[in-house]
């Protein structure tokens, strides 16, 4: 599980997270909603370990990470804009962390087939990124987060630079992998779309705090506010 307590950040004098209280169950899928600029991609980093908290703690398995780098944490992220390797195969580029810390590639070649298959890079594993569509390349960057085999997957809007109709393809897929693997998930998007079909609960935030939480029903069927019903009740 994930716990952040009064979680506080801020730039300079500016708080852009103001004492965020949050606790997230094993197993658990859960969506960072919200609008542009409401801190879900910072809460995400803190998370994370690439930026500092300006006061609070976080605990990931019931240790407190708060001083500790992204590496010691357990997590893997996935962001919009994947940074793939140009010069490497596809296979290259999702074994490299883990030939980087000393294994060989026939004690990885059992892992990056069971990933490669789950994913449907299997085919794709020999060619360099920039003859893979804007899909497939989001799918090796995936590919690469879950190859660690993290305790928990944090996604920043991993599809947002995709069409509608990928996106909703990538969508249904990340959510039967978490079917599959159950490795704890927190998925930032200001989609609501997308945070409704795809989240177990939903944390909406708003300038920095949650405004409201739960699932998608209860978020849809209950607003809290006249912000979430208006956040919920337009389109994307
Ligand atoms: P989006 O949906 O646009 O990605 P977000 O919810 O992810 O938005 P954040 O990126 O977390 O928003 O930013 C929250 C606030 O913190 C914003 O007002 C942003 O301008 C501010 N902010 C983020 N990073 C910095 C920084 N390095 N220095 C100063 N302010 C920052
Ligand atoms: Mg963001």
């Amino acid at each position: 599980n994930i716990t952040c307590k009064n979680i506080v950040k801020s730039y300079g004098a500016h708080p852009v997270i103001e004492g965020l209280n949050l606790e997230i169950s094993d197993r658990e899928f859960v969506v960072f909603l919200g609008p542009s600029g409401c801190g879900k991609s910072t809460m995400l980093r803190m998370i994370a370990g690439l930026e500092e908290v300006s006061a609070g703690h976080i605990a990931i398995g019931g240790t407190d990470v708060t001083d500790l780098p992204p590496g010691e944490r357990g997590v893997a992220m996935v962001f919009q804009s994947y940074a793939l390797y140009p010069h490497m195969t596809v296979a290259d580029n999702i074994t490299f962390g883990l030939r980087r810390q000393g294994n060989s590639r026939a004690e990885i070649a059992p892992r990056l087939k069971q990933v490669a298959d789950l994913l449907g890079l299997t085919p794709f594993l020999e060619r360099r990124p920039k003859n893979l569509s804007g899909g497939q390349q989001q799918r090796v960057a995936m590919a690469r987060a879950m190859i660690k085999t993290p305790k928990v997957f944090l996604f920043d809007e991993p599809l947002s630079n995709l069409d509608a109709k990928l996106r909703e393809k990538l969508r249904t897929e990340i959510r039967k992998i978490h079917m599959q693997l159950k490795t704890t998930t927190i998925f930032v998007t200001h989609d609501q779309l997308e945070a409704m079909t795809i989240a177990d609960r939903i944390v909406l935030m708003r300038d920095g705090q949650i405004e409201q939480m739960g699932t998608p029903d209860e978020i849809f069927e209950r607003p809290r506010s006249r912000f979430v019903a208006d956040f919920i009740g337009t389109p994307a």
